[in-house]
């Protein structure tokens, strides 16, 4: 009796029990899928899972192995294509706002070009989306730092692209570039002032050297050291390390501004102080020699001192312009004798005291040697 029913149940079972799983194995993917997906995609699954003809034809089929393979296969693909879909509905599903809100805080934190160039050729939609004004407006420095050997016209156009949203760094950059390497003077100037007027620290510090040596000038007589020290505040003002330190040579030496000696030293200690924070701030700080750390150059001097090296040096063909010795640095005289010497030796030029103080620390204490008035000492006959 046992043998009967165990043979009854066996014959009788399983087509139904496999009917059932396979439609459950199939519901449970859709579901799953569904959920997830409330897209078009789930539109067209339910469409032909619920259809009565796909029904019928379930049932007729019942039973049949060959069949199940066959819709397992089936389903399993449509799980697949399913998945990929959910991808590319997902990104497309993201309205513009939050995708450009994204991008705005990739170009801010971005570290070099690469991060956001990498964005714009990854498809149309990021592409049209990451030269969006508002992206291009928070670019940061580091992603706008071309380099000197890459220099074309499409980067300029990139730049100009940048200062047309209003990047004040983009600006600054540009202004540099074309106020030094291309030589277009006026037009330079004009982008360091609208970038000063936007309160653009490094700008304001460059724009004060500027008037302190009276670049551009055809005569040393076109100086404006009052101009200079004004902007040289407002830069101070805003926390610009080397802009503190020539203030304080000013005040200290009387240079531009009525002589105040306690309040010169008091920013030269400020300087120091800060220079030493922002030293301390750096996690990958370390000191080599016991020597300063050199602080990275801001990427506009870095595309000056590239763009010079790529011509050994040489800023004017036929004058003997010389660079500013500090290594960082990179600005090119604009007429001769621009920058001052070194007093000691006679050997190195600066375009400002904070360039002095730094290329001091840096290595020129150890070379400093009064090689000139030796010279002058052994054609007199020796020192008396
Ligand atoms: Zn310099
Ligand atoms: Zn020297």
């Amino acid at each position: 009796m046992v043998a009967l029913v165990k043979a009854k149940r066996d014959d009788e079972a399983p087509p139904r029990v496999c009917e059932r799983e396979v439609e459950r194995e199939n519901e449970t993917e859709e579901t799953s899928i569904h959920s997830a997906i409330p897209t078009r995609t789930a539109l067209c699954h339910s469409s032909n899972t619920k259809s009565p003809e796909k029904s019928r034809e379930a049932v007729d089929d019942a039973g049949s192995d060959h069949s199940l393979m066959k819709r397992r296969q089936l389903a399993g693909g449509e799980g697949d294509s399913g998945r990929r879909r959910k991808k590319v509905d997902f990104f497309d599903a993201l309205p513009d706002d939050i995708v450009v809100t994204v991008l705005c805080k990739l170009s801010a934190s971005a570290s070099r070009p690469s991060d956001l160039v990498a964005v714009l050729v990854t498809c149309k939609r990021l592409n049209r989306l990451g030269l969006d004004p508002l992206v291009l407006s928070r670019a940061s420095a580091e992603s706008l730092a071309i380099r000197a050997k890459r220099w074309s016209d499409s980067s300029h156009r990139f730049l100009e692209r940048c200062i047309d949203a209003g990047n004040l760094e983009a600006y600054h950059i540009l202004g540099m570039i074309r106020f030094y390497c291309l030589k277009n003077r006026r037009s330079g100037l004009s982008l360091l002032a609208q970038a000063a007027i936007g309160n653009h620290a490094t700008a304001l510090f460059s724009l004060a050297v500027i008037q302190f040596n009276g670049s551009g000038k055809s005569s040393r007589n076109d100086k404006d050291l009052y101009a200079g020290f004004a902007l040289c505040t407002r830069a101070a003002s805003l926390g610009h390390v080397d802009a503190i330190r020539v203030l304080g040579h000013c005040l200290r030496d009387g240079y531009g501004v009525r002589r105040n000696a306690a309040e010169g030293r008091r920013l030269l200690i400020l300087a120091n102080a800060r220079e030493l924070t922002a030293f301390l701030n750096t996690s990958s700080s370390s000191l080599p020699n016991g020597y300063a750390l050199e602080p990275e150059p801001h990427p506009a001097n870095r595309f000056l001192v590239e763009w010079f090296a790529s011509r050994r040096g040489v800023v004017a063909e036929g004058e003997r312009l010389r660079l500013c010795s500090n290594g960082g640095c990179g600005l090119p005289e604009t007429r001769r004798h621009e920058f001052r010497r070194c007093s000691a030796c006679g050997l190195v030029n600066y375009c400002s005291r904070a360039c002095q103080a730094m290329h001091w620390k840096l290595a020129h204490s150890t070379e400093c040697l009064p090689i000139e008035r030796w010279l002058d000492d052994a054609a007199d006959g020796g020192p008396e």
